[in-house]
């Protein structure tokens, strides 16, 4: 009993491509012709959230039992949405300032609690999610976790400050993930805000704003005097339209992890994010490779829920273990099924990490390359000086084919980071120092997760690197 990979996506109603990614995290590389065991199939379509249905022991038939995602069950659903910017810019006073926006507080009561994501209704009665947790390190480590929770970034920059390193950074983050931007100009009731610099200055990082003609929403805020927050709000709520983001709220619920913690008296607590489907009280679940039963469900002001749909994040009680950030979190019909998963997973993890060599991620990208499933080589550079940078960009987008193209995440004179690294694991880039090295704390990091980082000082060398990548070929590091 084995079915091919395009078959499987087909039945599922799920993308090859997307498939194809789900088996990689499972640690199996497979194109979209090439046949898996039943076992797997059924796992896969499991970590899909579907339903696996056997018609004889033989004959496996992944059935979609009420054809859980059809167009037809889709309903829209709420943004997510992860704030960035650099250090003081004001990312925390930001997210304080719309929290207290929220129309639905007053009649909910409850004292906010940091739970790690919480929801606002707008005074035009839409509602927005906000990842509580600020910056791009945590945005970055659910994306290397294969977490894409985010919807919009929300880009705050001080009006005094204007762009900064970490601005950039941010930008390139934002990028990778191929999440769309909107600008926050922060304090600008600050007698020395000049907005317009900062949307000048927003150019060189390729973000042209609406007053440039681009369409980068781009809104002007005080997170000290509220200004702006309601058009905040709005600008989301039309980037949001444009993703027309959708979910169907009548299946199994399925979500991701975005904090997890061991309190006293409450046992293991984590926090979903629900993607699909309703999550209900007493649902029996797996997240990460943990099962259990959903024993509360509680809303970031600490009131109990009886059920968070699409968009919700809420906090549960009913775990047997501490699960982490990213982690994924399926809802099952059975104890025995749920025990099955959980069974599976520890054991794929246990594969997985005896896998993750120093050179899994790359290969892994190199070989979807090779197998026509990855039309860009990801790469993350840094040279000591803007001449070569420019040299090594041309001649990088020279190399592109009709296949395979460069994709420079970020680029940039100076030492490789640790935000160089964070970006080349999450997204399976070749990391290249040209004249210049790591700095100690990005090497430790680059251990950690496995990143291999290639050292060059002559550029054809360098060029002859990334040709071979692209032909889904890398030399062993020399
Ligand atoms: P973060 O590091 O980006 O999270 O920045 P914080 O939210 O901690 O803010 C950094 C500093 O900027 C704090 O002293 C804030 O009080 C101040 N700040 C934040 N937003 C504003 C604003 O809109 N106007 C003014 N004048 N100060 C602000």
């Amino acid at each position: 009993d084995t079915i091919s990979v395009s078959e499987l996506a087909n039945r599922m109603a799920e993308r090859t491509a997307d498939v194809v990614k789900e088996l990689m995290k499972l640690g199996i590389m497979a194109t979209a012709t090439q046949t898996i065991d039943g076992e797997t199939a059924e796992l896969v379509v499991s970590e899909f959230g579907h339903k696996v249905q056997r018609v004889s022991e033989s004959d496996i038939e992944i059935g979609l039992t009420g054809d859980d995602d059809a167009e037809d069950n889709l309903q829209p659903r709420p943004p997510v949405v992860t704030v960035m910017g650099h250090v003081d810019h004001g990312k925390t006073s930001l997210l304080d300032a719309i929290r207290r926006t929220d129309v639905a507080a007053g009649e909910s009561g409850g004292i906010t609690q940091h739970i790690g994501a919480y929801q606002i209704t707008t005074a035009n009665k839409n509602v927005i999610t906000f990842i509580d947790t600020p910056g791009h390190e945590a945005f970055t480590e659910m994306r290397s976790r294969g977490a894409n929770i985010t919807d919009i970034v929300v880009l705050v920059v001080a009006a005094d400050d204007s762009v900064m390193a970490q601005t950039v950074e941010a930008i390139n983050h934002a990028k990778a993930a191929g999440c769309p931007v909107i600008v926050a100009v922060n304090k600008c009731d600050k007698p020395e805000a000049d907005p317009q610099r900062v949307r000048n200055d927003l150019l060189q990082q390729e973000i042209v704003t609406e007053d440039f003609g681009g369409d980068v929403l781009c809104v002007d805020v005080s997170a000290h005097t509220g200004l702006g927050l309601d058009k905040l709000e709005e600008a989301i709520m039309l980037q949001s339209e444009l993703l027309e983001l959708r979910a169907n709220p009548d299946r199994n619920a399925d979500g991701v992890v975005i904090e997890s913690k061991v309190e006293r008296g409450r046992g293991s607590v984590a926090t979903l994010l629900v993607q699909r489907g309703t999550l209900r009280q007493g649902d029996i679940f797996v997240i990460g490779a943990e099962s259990g039963r959903v024993r509360a469900l509680l809303d970031d002001r600490g009131q109990k829920l009886k059920e968070a749909g699409p968009g919700q994040p809420v906090e549960i009680l009913g775990l047997n273990g501490t699960p982490m950030a990213g982690d994924n979190c399926v809802v099952v019909e059975t104890e025995a099924r749920a025990r099955e998963i959980a069974e599976y997973r520890t054991r794929r993890n246990k594969d997985h990490d005896a896998a993750r060599g120093a050179r899994g991620s790359v290969e892994q990208m190199l070989s979807a390359i090779a197998a026509g499933e990855a039309e860009e080589l990801p790469v993350v550079i840094k040279t000591d000086v803007h001449g070569s940078l420019e040299a090594i960009r041309v001649a990088l987008e020279k190399l592109g084919t009709e296949q395979v193209k460069v994709r420079m995440l970020s680029s940039g004179v100076g030492a490789l980071s640790e935000s160089d690294i964070s970006l080349a694991a999450a997204s399976n880039a070749i990391v290249i120092g040209f004249n210049v090295r790591a700095i100690p704390q990005a090497r430790d990091l680059a251990k950690r997760d496995g990143v291999e980082i290639r050292y060059h000082s002559i550029i054809y060398e360098l060029i002859d690197e990334v040709k071979a990548a692209m032909g889904g070929l890398l030399s062993p590091d020399t």
